[in-house]
């Protein structure tokens, strides 16, 4: 058999985070009523007319401003023409001729080293509704149509499903960094088609190619790759030709179907959408975008390790996600103990996050709750052990920590006295002990503070404990 490679590019859709749709004022928010979010311009009603929500350009504009991208000075947008029922208007208002980004590309990090992914364009467009089968009746809600969309076109560059993941895990991060989406596969407010095609290694003529949907999760994305790489192959190798259309991956059955034949662009018929004015981005504006884009990933983590000089492996862990890093941050101005909480992130937080498939907004866990909590540790009112409870209790229920351990009486005993009882009583209690200790066996001293602890209830620091039995052992 020859040797085969294969070539990808990706169709990136993402959800733009804005309050209302992108040509009327219809709320974007997901879920309610069928229907519950439209009005006359987004069911497509004759007479009406669309008007741009500033907010999307914007969002656009932050995205492809943080991939290096140009923003077009006059964007426009291109009416596509096609039926379906869940497309009130038989068009799609999106952009063709002068998208509103163009170029740019993202770094990503392969087992061959660095790799640039180029962007070929970025453009803005609106939803459709949705369609609902039930019984022998079609129903269709109209509540996600006219919410804005970007769609972030790649150049064909990947050459794997390993790159195509590394580079999705990226952009998103970008993205949600921004605030421009929360691009969530599962949901849909993130959606890749992939576009694949094979041809003999030192070919340098692309092949022909295949576009595949349906891909809810990175998982399913990278299954669909490997599967589609392997059929054209297994094509090729069989005297035939790979037919250019568009694949359906269905996720059980770990297989993809024809849903059509690909559709070219003039198929669409598109043409200016003669409702809207050419958009025209003054170098002002831009700046000013520029100006206000938050700090994102790969500035967080130098930040990070010089302001609070954490290791590399942890600032990974803390920029793994915005809220993480947003929860590290605000908690650590609170308490001013960074690797402290770097350390409970790393470990209960990720391992919390992970048993109760929450997401942290819904959790109970605050910056001020946790720093509390920290602070305890640090004053050495609470011991590591209950800490850790603790933490638990307010991870799920949210609670006050330090009137919890006062309420609970999980405060650490505060008189020396207490703990200098608790040891004499040991040493009486256990005198063969004390013996092996003066006979050199210091191993026992362990025992010892176990001791000790169990007789106080837990509520001691076992460093105190040690330091006093010592003194007593010295001393007797
Ligand atoms: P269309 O106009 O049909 O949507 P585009 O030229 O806009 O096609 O390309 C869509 C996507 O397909 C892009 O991500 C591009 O990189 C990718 N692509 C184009 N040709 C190939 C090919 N032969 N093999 C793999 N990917 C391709
Ligand atoms: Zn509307
Ligand atoms: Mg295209």
């Amino acid at each position: 058999m020859k040797l085969y490679e294969t070539v990808i590019g990706l169709e990136v859709h993402v959800e733009l985070a804005t309050k209302t749709k992108i040509f009327c004022a219809c709320s974007t928010e997901f879920g309610g009523l069928p229907n519950a979010h439209t009005c006359p311009v987004c069911t497509g009603m004759p007479g009406t007319l669309p008007v741009l929500n500033k907010k999307v350009v914007e969002c656009a504009m932050a995205v492809g401003l943080a991939c290096g991208s140009d923003i077009t000075t006059k964007t426009i947008f291109d009416r596509k023409n096609y039926f379906y029922p869940d497309n009130p208007q038989n068009y799609q208002i999106s952009q063709l001729y002068a998208p509103i980004c163009v170029g740019g590309s993202l770094e990503i990090v392969t087992e061959e080293g660095k790799k640039q992914i180029r962007i070929h364009e970025m453009h803005m467009e609106e939803d459709a509704g949705k369609l609902i089968h039930a019984g022998n009746n079609s129903y269709v809600d109209y509540n996600r149509s006219g919410v804005p969309l970007l769609e972030i076109v790649t150049e064909p560059d990947f050459r794997n499903a390993k790159e195509v993941i590394t580079f999705l895990e990226k952009l998103r991060l970008i993205i949600q960094y921004l605030g421009a989406s929360d691009c969530k596969l599962q949901e849909g407010s993130m959606r890749v088609d992939v576009n694949l095609s094979v041809r003999e290694v030192g070919e340098t003529k692309l092949g022909a190619r295949t576009e595949m949907k349906n891909l809810g999760s990175f998982r399913s994305i990278s299954k669909a790759i490997e599967h589609e790489a392997k059929r054209q192959i297994e094509q090729i190798e069989q005297g035939n030709v790979i037919v250019q259309e568009t694949r359906r991956w269905d996720e059980n059955a770990e297989t993809s179907y024809s849903m059509r034949s690909k559709e070219a662009v003039r198929d669409y018929r598109y043409f200016p959408e003669p409702d809207l004015l050419p958009l025209y981005i003054s170098k002002e504006w831009i700046a000013r975008i520029k100006a206000n884009q938050p700090e994102l990933r790969e500035e967080k983590q130098k930040r990070y390790i010089t302001q609070y000089a954490l290791p590399e492996y942890d600032v990974e862990i803390l920029t793994s996600s915005k809220e993480l890093a947003d929860l590290f941050e605000e908690t650590v101005a609170l308490c001013q103990a960074p690797k402290e909480v770097s350390n409970w992130i790393m470990t209960e937080v990720m391992r919390l996050l992970k048993e109760s498939a929450k997401e942290l907004k819904n959790t109970g866990l605050t910056p001020k709750n946790f720093a509390t909590l920290i602070q305890l540790i640090l004053q050495k009112k609470i011991n590591r052990t209950v800490a850790k409870e603790v933490f638990e209790i307010m991870f799920v229920q949210g609670i006050e920590p330090l009137t919890y351990v006062t309420e609970q009486g999980l405060l650490l005993v505060e008189q020396e006295g207490q703990v200098q009882q608790a040891v004499e009583k040991v040493m009486q209690d256990f005198p063969q002990c004390v013996e092996d200790y003066k006979n050199g066996k210091e191993k026992i001293l362990g025992y010892l503070v176990g001791q000790t602890m169990k007789m106080l209830g837990g509520k001691a620091s076992p460093q105190k404990v040690q330091e006093v039995l010592k003194q007593q052992l010295k001393n007797s």
